[in-house]
């Protein structure tokens, strides 16, 4: 089965997710407004001359959890935007840069660990593309805000929480790889198919381009000798890509993909 073989049409979800850090604040706003404010209209009963003093600061209360609510929405909304945005995209290697002089440690696993700004970036080598989607693939789940990247001679393979992704152009041609078939001719894949959440993965890639910043939607390719799933960057139309496996050349094609968000709609 081909999928994304013709025009997908996504939306941009709703934010709908909040750290646990802005959920603690926003219980502790809430019970800090609406506490005071029961107990006034407890003791307004019992004080019937400072019932509408009572009355007053109840609604104050009141007033004061909407604003609360509205302040602690734009707050996450905008973080959603960051992350979607700003850090799964070039702009990574940049701060890596940036706090170079951060410490930098590694662990037994083979990663190097660097934190920026409450996100936390994993990195190592690898020899091959195949040795980075093994490496990448064996991750199992991970949590928001962190960004795993493996770099090898023939670029540079990521995944975070919603799937795999570049930060810039992976190689396609005479690739190295470990199984080699030899073949020079070409197969057409068995399946092009989405990994992780593509809707979240689609609209991310929309607002990097939207911003002028590098992305490329990755699908697994399976190939059409080996059966191999290679994290290939795909485009619309005709598209030519080594198995990371065996090397042998993929041939297929890819339907337009449009994203539609505030902005416009936009082509990934
Ligand atoms: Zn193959």
């Amino acid at each position: 089965m081909v999928l994304f073989g013709s025009t997908v049409f996504a939306q941009v979800p709703a934010p709908a997710e909040q750290t646990n850090y802005h959920g603690i604040i926003f219980l502790l706003i809430v019970f800090l407004c609406v506490f005071p404010m029961y107990i006034c209209l407890r003791r307004a009963d019992e004080v019937y001359s400072s019932k509408i003093v009572w009355g007053i600061w109840g609604i104050l209360g009141l007033v004061f959890s909407y604003i609360a609510v509205l302040i602690l929405y734009l707050i996450s909304s905008d973080k959603l935007r960051f992350d979607n945005v700003k850090i799964k995209s070039g702009s990574s290697r940049e701060q890596k840069t940036q706090v170079a002089g951060n410490k930098r440690f590694g662990n037994e696993s083979g990663w190097s660990l660097q934190s920026s700004g409450g996100s936390r970036y994993y990195s190592q080598n690898a020899d091959s593309l195949y040795a980075a989607s093994e490496i990448l693939k064996n991750l199992g789940s991970i949590p928001p805000q962190t960004y795993y990247l493996v770099d090898t001679p023939d670029g540079t393979l990521g995944r975070d929480i919603n799937g795999f992704f570049t930060e810039s152009p992976v190689k396609t041609q005479n690739l190295k790889v470990d199984n080699p078939c030899g073949e020079t001719g070409s197969v057409q894949p068995q399946s092009l198919t989405g990994y992780g959440d593509m809707n979240k993965n689609q609209t991310g890639v929309a607002y990097q381009k939207m911003s002028g910043q590098y992305a490329r939607l990755i699908l697994m390719m399976k190939c059409g000798k080996c059966g191999y799933e290679s994290p290939v960057e795909t485009e619309t139309g005709d598209i030519e890509r080594e198995c990371y496996n065996c090397g042998i050349k993929n041939r297929t094609h890819r339907g337009k993909i449009s994203v539609y968000t505030e902005m416009g709609v936009v082509d990934v």
